[in-house]
């Protein structure tokens, strides 16, 4: 099967100011664009979406937000709703990410709940699943990160615009990664997952891998069959480290 074109994310967590956000976008679109060899998209945080979407005003590069909370609007005091998200410029949005998980304490069915608001509103959920390191030790990650799947799947009737990522805790702002073999057996095991639920729709749903991608590993990263892309956090925070990551997904 041909590879689909690859994305390239860069979450920002909790970095940068609204003007940081815009200055970066404008020297982000200076130097690229998602073509048809790699679509680029950046999460700032909250506060800094709308100077982000104006600096992007115009440009391939999408935007997305880095949660949202699912339900439409109401008594939820600190969240934002996927529409909400929509009228400042979001096509896409994390959900799952570790941090949040382990952090804040969201559960499989909490964040499957968002997938399917993000995915009836029109959003692109980019839905996070990794094992810690004592479950990876203990052999439990096929076990763990199936479970995170399967939990989402059962709010889900069809991929739609569907993105996964594959975010071992331990690799996460860590610096080690995981190798490209023990991300392709990842992988490939999520592949199959979708595949069974979805047959051949599932197979093409975009798989990224996230923790520690830097622009010297990404390649190799990248050069693995089922790997679709990379979720990226510290190095995406540099526009020259983002954007050689990006270059490294142009030559996979
Ligand atoms: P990292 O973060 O690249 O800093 O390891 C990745 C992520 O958490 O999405």
């Amino acid at each position: 099967m041909n590879k689909p074109t690859p994305l390239i994310a860069g979450n920002w967590k909790m970095n940068k100011t609204p003007q940081e956000a815009a200055d970066f976008c404008g020297q982000l679109r200076a130097k690229c664009e998602s073509d048809r060899a790699v679509t680029v998209a950046v999460y700032p945080p909250f506060v800094a979406l709308s100077a982000a979407a104006q600096a992007l005003r115009g440009s391939s590069i999408r935007l997305g937000a880095q949660n949202v909370y699912p339900a439409a609007s109401g008594a939820f005091t600190g969240e934002t709703s996927a529409q909400m998200l929509l009228t400042v410029g979001c096509t896409s949005v994390i959900i799952g990410h570790s941090e949040r998980r382990h952090l804040l304490g969201e559960t499989d069915g909490f964040c499957a709940e968002k997938v399917e608001m993000a995915a009836q509103a029109g959003l692109e959920p980019v839905f996070c699943v990794g094992e810690t390191l004592d479950e990876r030790k203990s052999g439990h990650t096929e076990r763990v990160v199936g479970r995170q799947m399967e939990a989402m799947l059962s709010r889900l009737s069809a991929p739609g615009k569907l993105v996964v990522a594959y975010e071992p805790v331990w690799a996460i702002g860590t610096g080690v990664t995981a190798s490209p073999q023990q991300a392709q057996e990842v992988h490939a095991f999520i592949r199959g997952v979708l595949g069974r639920k979805w047959n051949d729709l599932g197979m093409k749903v975009p798989i990224l891998y996230g923790g520690s991608v830097k622009p010297d590993n990404a390649r190799e990263l990248l050069s693995q069959s089922d790997v679709n892309g990379a979720l990226v956090g510290g190095a995406s925070l540099d526009v020259d480290s983002f954007v050689n990551i990006v270059k490294a997904a142009k030559e996979c």
